[in-house]
């Protein structure tokens, strides 16, 4: 088996036992003599697939009844309208705080729906930090935030305080340390970074904020209503069975690995390896304000393209693979999710030693 350490944002590395997994039932589904996609989303074995992942999500994040738990399709990037669609009805205004790329472009398709403004915004100094002294209309619908900054590599490392109800995009960070869901009006992520392939997207979204038809805009497409969703257990259309199946063995290994708290101390340690060495280090440095710094995704830059360039090159070689920044970032990132076991890391940091010496 020649399996490389994969630093790459999303789609990214999945646990090595869960594709095993998938590949021993690939062909013979739990004894149905079909693979999981080829059997009907709605026959029992399906059905109890999405039962027992919505179940594990559940448990592995604390999620009470008064949260409803939905698989949908169309990426984080469907829900930067279905957000604004679904609690716009009442109330016009919604607050965004502009902390990145995928915040920004949130921002930019709420625009579309009603009156919003940005409670904070780090983007006139390249998103290297997380905006505080949020300015919040006691009015507005909500406030939307991105949880972790893919791109630019910050987290929100305490959230938002706040009277209206916070909605996060949570795509690169979801899982990977404990929050309390109570503190949500919506939690809503792509898949493909931290839990599956891409396909998938999980909502989380309190139901008296979803059970209240005056909070959707008139115009709503039936299929981005939540609780259209909510009605038929995400099975209103044929779901992403696939991704849907994969995100319920991921959960499986997560409660077998001692659940969030666990790999909370493990993305912890493994984040701060990385970001000791670097800033110990001559020839890196990291892109964005330390105490904002993401435990997911970790720019860093030698300061020279062209240098840069040889870095990426040389790392492929050595097996560390997708290490190239962002096109607005430049540099590097590493990419280091739940799936990325510390020994990955320190490859990581082995590799970028030898390469300093070398290149001093
Ligand atoms: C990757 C990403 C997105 C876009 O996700 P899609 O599933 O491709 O739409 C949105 N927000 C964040 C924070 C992301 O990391």
């Amino acid at each position: 088996m020649n399996r490389v350490y994969n630093f790459a944002a999303g789609p990214s590395m999945l646990p090595v036992e869960v594709l095993e997994e998938a590949q021993r039932e690939l062909l013979n589904f739990n004894g149905t003599g079909m693979s999981v996609t080829e059997i009907s989303h709605r026959a029992k074995p399906f059905m109890a697939v999405v039962e027992e992942a919505e179940s594990r999500l559940r448990s592995l994040m604390n999620i009470s009844d008064d949260y409803y738990v939905l698989f949908v399709q169309g990426g984080a990037s469907q829900q930067f309208a279905a957000v604004p669609l679904n609690l716009l009805g009442k109330n016009n205004k919604a607050d965004y705080v502009v902390s990145g790329n995928f915040a920004n472009k949130a921002y930019q398709e709420a625009q579309i729906y009603g009156d919003i403004h940005v409670a904070g915004s780090s983007k006139a100094d390249t998103y290297t930090y997380i905006p505080k002294n949020l300015d919040i209309r006691s009015d507005a619908a909500y406030l939307h935030i991105t949880s972790n900054n893919t791109i630019f590599g910050t987290r929100f490392k305490e959230f938002p305080k706040t009277n209206v109800p916070l909605v996060a995009d949570m795509s690169s960070e979801i899982l990977s340390r404990e929050i309390d869901v109570n503190k949500f009006g919506v939690i809503y992520a792509g898949a493909q970074k931290n839990i599956a392939p891409a396909g998938v997207t999980i909502v989380i979204a309190k139901k008296s904020l979803v059970d209240d038809a005056e909070n959707v805009l008139p115009s709503c497409p039936t299929m981005l209503k939540w609780s259209t969703q909510a009605k038929d257990g995400s099975l209103y259309n044929t779901p992403p069975c696939f991704s849907i199946y994969m995100s319920m063995l991921v959960f499986r290994r997560l409660e077998k690995l001692g659940g969030v708290k666990a790999i909370e101390e493990i993305n912890e340690a493994k984040a701060k390896m990385l970001y000791d060495f670097i800033d110990g280090s001559k020839l890196y440095k990291s892109t964005v304000n330390k105490e904002d710094r993401s435990i997911m995704n970790v720019p860093f830059v030698t300061g020279s393209e062209e240098l840069d360039a040889k870095f990426i090159k040389e790392a492929t070689q050595n097996g560390l693979c997708s290490l190239k920044g962002h096109r607005l970032v430049g540099g590097m990132r590493a990419s280091i999710y739940n799936a990325m076991p510390v020994e990955g890391v320190k490859a990581l940091i082995d590799f970028m030693k030898k390469f300093e010496v070398e290149n001093a």
